[in-house]
């Protein structure tokens, strides 16, 4: 097994993502990440055992009894939630994810608040951090910093996993689980999500979770991926080479409206203008084109779902939110879940939860 002691920081970030994958495994269970920093930790099996997981949290968590038998199941652990870049909902969803397993929380949400304002070094504070406690949770605007900071405390004595939820401009490995736990849900009943076109709109080349959502699609049989943007933000070449790498079928669009007539599922994207190079500089691309309204929605198929990661301005308009087929507040819930699950595998918690008597 490779171990990220056997390897020197810049041998291992001259990697590419799939050689760094065995390096990240869980010591107990190779399937499954210990730190988990990026999409391509995640195969078929993987996503499919995490999905079967969630679903029976949310089953257990339904009773008192159950709620009570999860809440002690993991009273011994301590997770830091370390955000260094807004967030309300990533941040409030693995709060809740952790309270449901009964994982005690700190948090640093403002690098002013902690000594780094005093100067100290982000590998500094996270040692220090993890010193206190069992798991890391990380949100920062710099690419690279989850995977430099796996890499310390794996070569620390306190050797505790990172869980990435949300890198620069580059991955948000949770949010593509839980976008693929929605896709697998709602399809479930209707032939599963083999053989299905997905279309992502918006900002798709500085949207961190389209890259990672459009790798874990690849794991499944003959999924369409279709890309509308203005293209000033079409979707990066990166993401481009690995689908044509794997053989996937795919698309480079800027009609919103001919793709949503043949997509299973609509993943709409805001303008990501914080990473805008000079003041005003998105506000000049033409977006018009890129939103989803009420002429959009008549074009969508009976069982066609619309997703987005949220937050939203107004890429969706507020007249589809009550449609069965906006998907987008069942997202967020299914978040929670699925972050329970994948704590709970991290922990080693996976079998005894699938096995317990709820
Ligand atoms: N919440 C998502 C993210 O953190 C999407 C967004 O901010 O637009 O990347």
């Amino acid at each position: 097994m490779l171990k990220l002691t056997d390897i020197s920081w810049e041998s291992f970030a001259a990697l590419g993502l799939e050689s760094k994958k065995p390096y990240l495994e869980h010591p107990d269970d190779p399937g499954m990440p210990y730190h988990t920093l990026f999409a391509q930790q995640f195969d078929r099996s993987a996503l499919e055992r995490l999905c079967a997981l969630a679903n029976r949290i949310r089953f257990i968590n339904k009773s008192k009894e159950g709620a009570l038998y999860l809440k002690n199941l993991l009273t011994h652990k301590r997770a830091m939630l370390y955000f260094s870049q807004p967030s309300s909902r990533t941040f409030l969803s693995h709060l809740a994810a952790c309270q449901i397993l009964g994982i005690t929380t700190g948090s640093v949400r403002d690098a002013a608040t902690s000594s780094e304002f005093k100067g100290e070094s982000r590998e500094d504070s996270i040692r220090t951090f993890s010193s206190y406690f069992d798991m890391i949770i990380m949100r920062s605007p710099e690419q690279g910093l989850a995977e430099k900071m796996a890499w310390e405390l794996s070569n620390s004595e306190r050797p505790i996993p990172i869980l990435n939820a949300g890198s620069g401009k580059d991955q948000h490995p949770t949010q593509a689980l839980l976008d693929i736990y929605t896709l697998i849900r709602s399809f479930e009943t209707k032939g599963g999500i083999d053989g299905r076109t997905v279309t992502f709109c918006g900002d798709l080349m500085r949207g961190r979770t389209v890259r990672s959502l459009s790798y874990l699609l690849t794991n499944f049989n003959d999924i369409k991926q279709i890309f509308v943007a203005p293209k000033e933000l079409q979707v990066p070449s990166d993401v481009i080479d690995i689908l044509r790498e794997k053989g996937v079928r795919y698309e480079i669009s800027d009609d919103l409206r001919a793709a949503t007539r043949i997509s299973d599922a609509v993943y709409m994207t805001r303008i990501q203008d914080e990473w805008d190079n000079s003041k005003g500089e998105s506000a000049k691309i033409d977006t018009h084109r890129f939103k989803f309204g009420a002429e959009e929605l008549e074009l969508l198929g009976k069982d066609a779902i619309i997703m987005h990661p949220l937050p939203r301005r107004d890429e969706i308009a507020t007249c589809c939110d009550h449609d069965p087929r906006a998907m987008y507040w069942r997202q967020m819930r299914n978040g929670m879940w699925i972050r329970a699950a994948l704590i709970a595998t991290v922990f080693g918690f996976e079998k005894t939860i699938m096995e317990c008597g709820y």
